[in-house]
């Protein structure tokens, strides 16, 4: 790989970096070839996923459990295809998801548990999606939980203090926290060397993609506007906030 040096995620030692999205298949589509670009960097990347994914589906056939055990699998081996070390499921129903209290505490929970340097979550001010579409309300109860729970709930030790009670869940900082999905980022990071992973690791969310090749043909086109075809360029951009 190129000298990082100078790239804004040069970090001298190896991060523990959690990932906390709504849905399988939310953390490849939103912040995929930065985990690849990490994991071979030589960071530890965890997955925290809020809901089951169990309303993704047009069969009328299937059931939402059904739905969920196979996008459970799917997001196993994405995960494994981009070295992501483990992945966790919060179980909550696709579709409904509110920042609520109980919400915040099980992503509190997980962060005191996981104790990562770095977080990456999504922008829950994203109403309409920078490709000129609507952002899933799951996306945007994520973001605004998982922030909520980086900051205060983590670091206090008396907020859910039943966690460090009954469960000696130590409060944690959480160093950074990386935005993805937002229209406002302030961190490019170049992730041509990962983009192919990502596409490939996409590909294990078969009950969603649809036709593989034009997911890879949408994904071919996101190439930088100063890139060709024959030497593409691609970024994954981010809202950069530093709290540790
Ligand atoms: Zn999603």
């Amino acid at each position: 790989m190129a000298d990082q040096g100078d790239a804004p995620d040069y970090w001298d030692t190896s991060q523990k970096i959690l990932v906390v999205l709504a849905h399988p298949d939310d953390p490849e589509f939103f912040c995929g070839a930065t985990t690849a670009r990490w994991v071979r960097a030589g960071h530890q990347v965890t997955y925290c996923v809020i809901t089951c994914g169990d309303k993704g589906s047009k069969d009328l056939s299937i059931s939402s459990d059904e739905l969920c055990a196979i996008r459970q699998k799917e997001q196993r081996k994405a995960a494994q295809v981009l070295g992501v070390e483990q992945v966790i499921f919060l179980n909550y129903p696709d579709g409904y998801l509110i920042p609520d209290l109980k919400l915040r505490k099980d992503i509190t929970r997980v962060i005191r548990s996981v104790r990562p340097d770095i977080m990456i979550t999504c922008d829950p001010q994203t109403l309409f999606t920078q490709f000129g579409g609507l952002n899933h309300p799951d996306h945007r109860a994520a973001g605004q939980a998982a922030l909520d729970a980086v900051f205060p709930a983590a670091r206090d030790h008396l907020n859910f203090p039943e966690l460090l009670q009954d469960e000696k869940l130590e409060p944690h900082i959480v160093r950074e926290v990386w935005v993805s999905g937002t229209l406002v980022p302030d961190t490019i990071l170049d992730v041509t060397d990962t983009w192919e992973i990502k596409i490939t690791a996409l590909y294990e969310h078969k009950s969603q993609i649809g036709d593989p090749e034009q997911l890879a043909e949408r994904l071919h086109n996101r190439r930088t506007g100063d890139s060709t075809p024959e030497n593409p360029r691609y970024e994954e951009k981010f809202r950069r906030l530093k709290l540790g």
